[in-house]
């Protein structure tokens, strides 16, 4: 595992160097000696727990907590210890009210410093996992439905700013149900498994996103994709699926596994085109490869 990545902020230079000597072994140390300094590392770097001194010349600790819950949409996703030399109850109980996980109070004591930042450190790294696990599916290990509605509402709103097509395919294994009824539920989720690897194999760019949709449907995001490189792609998945050459006795298509896909793609142009209706028009299309004769793609008219 690597190291946890923590930002330390303080104005004072002996401050930072006695954190320095008490975690540099165990952490990845990120320094910021000013609340401006601290937002930029914040958004450069994604720490997993941020030091914040409250009594800094230009903005103080406070300030600077609230500006980082602006920027991380609330501060639940990085916590924030508070440091200062204040012994004051009210201070302390303004800071964990604000929603700091903690306070340290200088001077410091080393094995107290290391206790409270790797009790944070551990809820922070369980936090990550069960937020992983929330938007992946279980049984197939890629994205979930969850994970899909997040990303394209994301890649929706950016067309508007890069000006570039966006493109989805859905996919339906073809004839599942007799595939389940012959061979059994367990070889059922097998086939799911190896059809998902296949597809995700696929994709070339980092952008480019599948996601289990529901019981044996797909779907792929293509950012910055026209309708015509969504075709080479659909192409390419379809290739993929059948390539795995799963027996299929009972298919009706063929002797294996096949899967159906409807392509199709939102103009920047079309801006009262809804995520909704783009889907709904990859669905008309996969259902017109289905009744064409199945293990085939179809591009949407309408985009
Ligand atoms: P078509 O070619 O028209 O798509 O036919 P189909 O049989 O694939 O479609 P239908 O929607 O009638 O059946 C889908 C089947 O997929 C029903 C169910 O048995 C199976 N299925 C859905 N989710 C799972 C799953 O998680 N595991 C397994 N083993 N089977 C599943
Ligand atoms: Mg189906
Ligand atoms: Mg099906």
């Amino acid at each position: 595992m690597s190291k946890a990545r923590i930002l330390i902020v303080d104005d004072e230079r002996l401050n930072i160097n006695v954190m320095i000597s008490i975690l540099s072994e165990d952490y990845e140390l990120v320094i910021a000696k000013s609340g401006e300094q601290a937002l930029k590392r914040v958004a450069a770097q994604a720490p997993d727990l941020i030091l914040l001194d409250i009594s800094m010349p230009d903005m103080d600790g406070y300030t600077v907590f609230e500006r980082i819950g602006e920027m991380t949409g609330g501060n639940k996703r990085i916590p924030i210890i508070f440091i200062t030399a204040m012994r004051s109850p009210e201070e302390e109980i303004k800071g964990l009210k604000m929603g700091a996980v903690d306070y340290i109070t200088k001077p410091f004591t080393p094995s107290i410093v290391e206790v409270r930042v790797a009790n944070q450190i551990e809820a922070k790294r369980n936090r990550d996992e069960l937020e992983r696990l929330n938007r992946t599916d279980a049984l197939t290990g890629i994205a979930n439905r969850r994970r899909f509605d997040e990303y394209i509402m994301l890649q929706r709103e950016s067309i508007v700013r890069s000006e570039a097509a966006l493109s989805i395919i859905m996919i339906d294994i073809d004839h599942f149900k007799q595939f389940n009824d012959c061979y059994g539920h367990g070889a059922g989720d097998d086939c799911l498994k190896r059809v998902a690897t296949a597809l995700a194999s696929k994709l070339d760019r980092t952008t480019d996103f599948i996601a289990r949709y529901g019981g044996e449907e797909f779907v792929v995001i293509l950012p910055a994709t026209d309708s015509e490189g969504a075709a080479q792609c659909a192409e390419r998945l379809c290739e993929a699926v059948a390539e795995l050459e799963i027996e299929h006795d009972k298919s009706g298509t063929c002797g294996h596994v096949t899967a159906s896909f409807g392509v199709a793609t939102l103009l920047p142009e079309q801006r009262e085109v809804s995520v909704e209706d783009l889907l709904q028009w990859a669905d008309q299309a996969l259902y017109q490869a289905k009744t064409s004769g199945r293990n085939q793609f179809r591009i949407s008219r309408q985009g």
